[in-house]
Order: structure tokens, then C-alpha cells, then sequence
């Protein structure tokens, strides 16, 4: 037999592509750093868990059921979110997690010698998708810690299919208000597809927040991502969707593979939906947890970015990989900034009094 050549087979973008490791599971963390316990700040999660409603789903499921397929294309979620949104059930794909949906409209709408264009400081999956897929991903620095729309609408090109914008930022949480986002959407005037990641928004309070589902009959080229992961607190199901104008949405339905969606998934999200309760007491202590922060993080005198969604960023003196190394050893675990571009430092999820004070401990003794 001849050698495996992968020289020859593997295409140059993915040759250079760097695989992104993910963090060990739990139980050999809590071994390797010596912690009885482990308080999870890293990954945006809510720390109330799913609501009550979806949590009886999930008990209530038949095991038997595990043999049978799901529904192909999530059909009640899809009616349910119809009717929330006064749209066409044929107006959202679900997919699993919103890391999907980000794969459907690469695909969608890319060709060879096709660019994408999103932040610097974002959150990354736009351009590693779009860098393996074999497309070019611009990367527009923040300007004030914000998406620079003035920055994005100079590197728009003919090659240019989609723009990605993360609105409220994840990590920096700021978010462009409804009058910049639509100004910036009619200077595209329908050129090009516009993605906006709406990860957070159940968790923005301010009034001049846009929601962007509601633009969509008026920019049909408007494509909005929402996600189960966060408020509804169903990360570890794997379920998120988009939301766009209909002729937009069938188009992307045709690259994205049937069943990827679990049962329990879409009964669970299905159930989420109707929690207002949940969101409200979501908000509270997310609201308590960053009143408390901010007040403990200038008395330490560390500079810290904090807006909407339960994140915030904090600048520390030292090094953040050694800084989450410390915090682990005290079973706190929290997401190196490195990676994302903001050397030294760290972005921790607002959990509920007691834990940021454990952070606030655990911090405290490390510098
Ligand atoms: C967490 C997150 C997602 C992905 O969510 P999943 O539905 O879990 O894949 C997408 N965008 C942003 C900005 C996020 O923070």
C-alpha cells in the first residue's frame, strides 16, 4: 500500500487552520486542580439552570423515545416561535446550538473567493467557520470596545456575502443602540447579508436596544441568531436558531442536514418559551451580581468592561493564563481573554451573590 499522502489531500486552509481545544470535562479538572468543588464562570451559563417548566420536560421524557427519530426540522418549535413573532413557522431554522445556524449561512451564501467581515474582538466562531470553510474572514478592530460600523462599511467589497455583528458583544458587552443599527443597515441597502447574533438578548434592559426579529419585514437581508444556551439555560442540550425574511431562510434550509436536533432539545426549548418568570428572576441576580462587582473591583482598583449580558471583563496585573490557574486551584474557574485578543485578561459569568463572592475571595488572593 501506498502512504497516506495528507499533503495532498488536505487543502491549505485547513492545513493552517489551528484547531480550537476545548476544556477538559468537570470531574478531571476537579482532579487536576486539587478542588473538591468547581464553580463554572467561564461559558456565559445561567446558573438557575433551565426553567422549571423545561426541566419537567426533560424528566418527563420516555426513555423508549431515545430510539426514535426527531422531528427533522423541530416543527412545533418552529410554530411556537412563528406565533411568538406573528411570522411563518418557514421563517426560522433550528439548529443545534446557535454554532450551527453560524455553519448554515456560510454555506448558504459563500463561494470560492467570497470574504466575511466581523469584529476583531467577537465572539470567534464567525471566523474560524468562515477560515476552514476555505473563506476569507476580515476582521474590523472594535473602536471603543464597540462594532465600528464606519470600519466594516470601508472593507465591504464586491466578494463581501455576509457581515457578522454581535449585538450586545460578546466579551465586551457593548451593543449598537436601533437608530445606529438601522442606519448602518440602509447604508448596506440590501447588498449584503447581515447576521446579527443576538446570543444575549433576553438579557438586555435598556429601552433603545433593537429587536432585530421585528426589522425583518423591513431588511429582508437581516438574518437574526437567538440561542437556548444562555437565559434559557439549556447549554448542554444544544439548540439555537435564526430568524430572517422567508426567501432568505429557504435558501439557507438548503445546506443545513435534517435531524441535528435532538427530542429533548426541542421539547425543552419549546417549554423555555413560555417562562417570563424565569427571565425575570434570571435578570435579578444578574443585575445584583454586576452592581456587586462593580463596586468591589474599583475598591481593588482593577479596570473592568461590563454592559449588557451576564459577562464582564476584568484587566488583571498579571498574566491571565496564570490568573485562571490560581482560580482553578480554589475550584473557580473562569475564561482567559487571550484568545479572543485581550491579553491579560479574564471574562467571568455573573452568577448569584454567594459565588461572586467567592470570586471576589478567590481573586483577592491571587493578586
Ligand atoms: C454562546 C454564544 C453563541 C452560541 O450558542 P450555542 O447556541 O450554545 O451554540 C453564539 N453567539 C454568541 C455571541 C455566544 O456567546
Amino acid at each position: 500500500m501506498k502512504p497516506l499522502s495528507l499533503d495532498r489531500l488536505v487543502p491549505s486552509y485547513i492545513k493552517s487552520f489551528e484547531a480550537y481545544i476545548p476544556s477538559k470535562p468537570d470531574e478531571e479538572l476537579k482532579k487536576l486542580y486539587h478542588t473538591p468543588f468547581l464553580y463554572r464562570l467561564n461559558n456565559n451559563e445561567n446558573s438557575l439552570g433551565a426553567p422549571p417548566a423545561a426541566q419537567e420536560v426533560i424528566k418527563k421524557f420516555t426513555p423508549s423515545r431515545a430510539a426514535i427519530y426527531p422531528s427533522g426540522d423541530s416543527y412545533y418549535l418552529r410554530q411556537k416561535l412563528a406565533n411568538r413573532f406573528h411570522m411563518d413557522p418557514d421563517q426560522f431554522l433550528i439548529g443545534n446550538g446557535a454554532n450551527e445556524v453560524i455553519t448554515f449561512v456560510v454555506k448558504a451564501f459563500c463561494q470560492k473567493g467570497d470574504n466575511i467581515i466581523t469584529a476583531d474582538k467577537t465572539f470567534a466562531v464567525y471566523e474560524w467557520v468562515a477560515t476552514f470553510s476555505g473563506f476569507e474572514a476580515r476582521l474590523v478592530p472594535l473602536r471603543d470596545y464597540a462594532f465600528d460600523d464606519e470600519g466594516i462599511l470601508e472593507r465591504i467589497d464586491k466578494r463581501t456575502k455576509i457581515i457578522f455583528i454581535c449585538n450586545p458583544n460578546n466579551p465586551t458587552g457593548t451593543y449598537w443602540d436601533k437608530e445606529r443599527l438601522k442606519r448602518f443597515l440602509d447604508r448596506i441597502d440590501n447588498r449584503n447579508i447581515v447576521v446579527v447574533d443576538e446570543a444575549y438578548f433576553e438579557f438586555v434592559e435598556k429601552e433603545d436596544y433593537p429587536d432585530c426579529i421585528s426589522l425583518i419585514p423591513e431588511y429582508p437581508n437581516l438574518v437574526v441568531f437567538r440561542t437556548f444556551s444562555k437565559m434559557y439555560g439549556l447549554a448542554g442540550l444544544r439548540i439555537g436558531y435564526l430568524a430572517g425574511n422567508l426567501d432568505v431562510v429557504n435558501t439557507i434550509r438548503k445546506t443545513c442536514v435534517v435531524y441535528s436536533v435532538n427530542a429533548i432539545a426541542q421539547e425543552a426549548a419549546h417549554a423555555a418559551l413560555d417562562d417570563m418568570e424565569h427571565i425575570a428572576k434570571t435578570r435579578k441576580y444578574v443585575k445584583d451580581g454586576k452592581d456587586f462587582l462593580r463596586k468591589e473591583l474599583i475598591r481593588m482598583g482593577l479596570p473592568y468592561i461590563i454592559g449588557e449580558g451576564n459577562y464582564i471583563m476584568i484587566r488583571l496585573p498579571i498574566n491571565d493564563t496564570l490568573a485562571y490557574r490560581k482560580l482553578m486551584n480554589q475550584g473557580i474557574m473562569v475564561r482567559t481573554m487571550t484568545g479572543f485578543r485581550f491579553p491579560n485578561h479574564i471574562r467571568v459569568t455573573i452568577s448569584g451573590l454567594p459565588i461572586m463572592e467567592a470570586f471576589i475571595n478567590g481573586l483577592k488572593k491571587i493578586l
